[in-house]
């Protein structure tokens, strides 16, 4: 008989979904040592493993942790603070003057309080871009979580502004890849195109490319100013990037609704990652991603929430039913975007768009235990024919009952371990109440933007 190992973790009896997509695994055992997965699998063909905490998955599904490409984190201190608006009158009347009176103090409520949504909703890692990032690297470390963070660069038309901000970026860039126990990676933050100048975006480049890490910037999200764009440079926006040199594999680019043939093309030729967010998308009415196109010319494409000002929230599970949905009303064709496709892009295809894949996205020997499991013992996750189906279109984010990331339990039985509920509530609330009170000068860039 084989020598009985130990490990930290064991999880038995669940059924296991390890790589979307692939294999159902019935009866399944998941051993965790350190950090690492140590074994998933079928619990009978298991080598003899003991766990130091033994988890009994009977009833529950065991699956990788969702990945959430496209969030603002601390948007959640403006949750429902201003509803129905289109979305530059909602960015120049409300979002931006609120947020130049954002301190570093607010940021990290805003964060943690996004920090334990995501842990309650099953999300394990996210791409987040802001100001203050150095305050939502700090939320993760506390949080347990894993992140791609990127420090916003917003010239707004002042070219001075914009370098301090390419030199933050670059700041934070140095300070924080690698941080929390290496669960931070990082990345520069170009806003958009409309927010930064040709130049700076090619200083954006250089400096990523020196500094080997991705960029992760918003693209072809409006309508208007994609035809601004157009009418100032005679060119689309994913063609005056490529005549930059700006586009790489490296890029991950938020929305990519309005796009023309070639652009998707040019994307695909790139190797560029693409983060869907359909919730806020429709919430703005800015018009649909054409998804399903992107992903047959070979585009990696994950999916986002993008900030909670917009979506109201950062469920990834409302997100996943919705973005199978908008793209079978948009094409037409009840065959687009089947659960397997969805579940796979909020996981394995979400981690390959953060420049993950090796790391997490998937429940293999040798990658982060990042893992979380499912209560199915529910009504209306009952029968179970299809897990994958009863995943995206009948679970919702209550149906989270354990997470574990880096190998560490973060919520166990609904309890989430390493932050304070209610305190994390209390003064995140606190902020958000008193940040439009303040009286504090709107910055003068965003005066001269305005
Ligand atoms: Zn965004």
């Amino acid at each position: 008989m084989n020598p009985l190992e130990e490990s930290d973790i064991l999880i038995h009896g669940c059924i296991i979904l390890p790589t979307i997509g692939r294999e159902v695994v019935r009866e399944g055992m998941i051993a965790i040592k350190n950090d690492k997965i140590r074994y998933v699998g079928k619990k009978s063909k298991a080598p003899r493993i003991k766990g130091e905490k033994v988890i009994d998955g009977r009833g529950k599904v065991a699956m990788p942790g969702l990945v959430n490409c496209h969030t603002h984190l601390a948007m959640t201190l403006f949750r429902g603070i201003a509803e129905d608006q289109p979305l530059e009158k909602w960015l120049k009347e409300t979002i931006w003057p609120l947020e130049a009176k954002l301190k570093p103090g607010d940021v990290c409520n805003g964060a943690l309080l996004g920090c334990l949504e995501m842990i309650k909703g099953g999300t394990t890692t996210f791409a987040d871009m802001y100001f203050h990032e150095d305050q939502v690297a700090k939320a993760v470390e506390k949080a347990g979580l894993r992140a791609v963070l990127a420090q916003g660069i917003l010239e707004a038309g002042v070219p001075r502004r914009g370098e301090k901000m390419l030199q933050d970026s670059v700041n934070f860039v140095r300070k924080y890849t690698g941080y929390a126990d290496g669960r931070v990676t990082a990345q520069m933050g170009p806003h958009t195109l409309y927010t930064c100048s040709l130049d700076l975006l090619a200083k954006v480049r250089q400096k990523a490319s020196e500094l080997n890490v991705g960029i992760h910037m918003h693209l072809a999200e409006s309508e208007e100013t994609v035809n601004q764009t157009k009418q100032k440079h005679g060119l689309a926006e994913v063609e005056l990037l490529e005549k930059i040199g700006f586009l790489g594999s490296d890029i991950l680019a938020a929305h990519c609704i309005h796009l023309t043939e070639k652009e998707m093309q040019l994307l695909a030729k790139h190797n560029v990652k693409v983060s869907y967010n359909p919730v806020t998308n429709m919430k703005l009415a800015q018009g649909t991603a054409r998804i399903q196109e992107l992903m047959d010319l070979g585009v990696t494409v994950g999916i986002g929430t993008d900030g909670p000002a917009s979506n109201n929230n950062l469920d990834m599970f409302q997100s996943m039913k919705v973005a199978a949905l908008l793209q079978k009303q948009y094409y037409k064709d009840p065959t687009v975007l089947p659960a397997q496709t969805v579940l796979k892009m909020a996981t394995t295809d979400g981690a390959k768009a953060l420049g993950l894949e090796k790391t997490v996205g998937s429940l293999e020997v040798g990658k982060k235990a990042d893992v979380i499991l499912l209560d199915f013992k529910k009504p209306h996750l009952t029968p179970v024919h299809d897990p994958y189906a009863n995943i995206v279109y009948s679970a919702c984010r209550s149906d989270v009952d354990t997470v574990i990331v880096d190998g560490k339990i973060l919520m166990e039985n609904k309890n989430v371990k390493t932050l304070d509920e209610e305190e994390v509530m209390l003064e995140a609330q606190k902020t958000a109440t008193n940040l439009p009170k303040r009286k504090a000068p709107i910055a003068k860039f965003i005066k001269n933007f305005i």
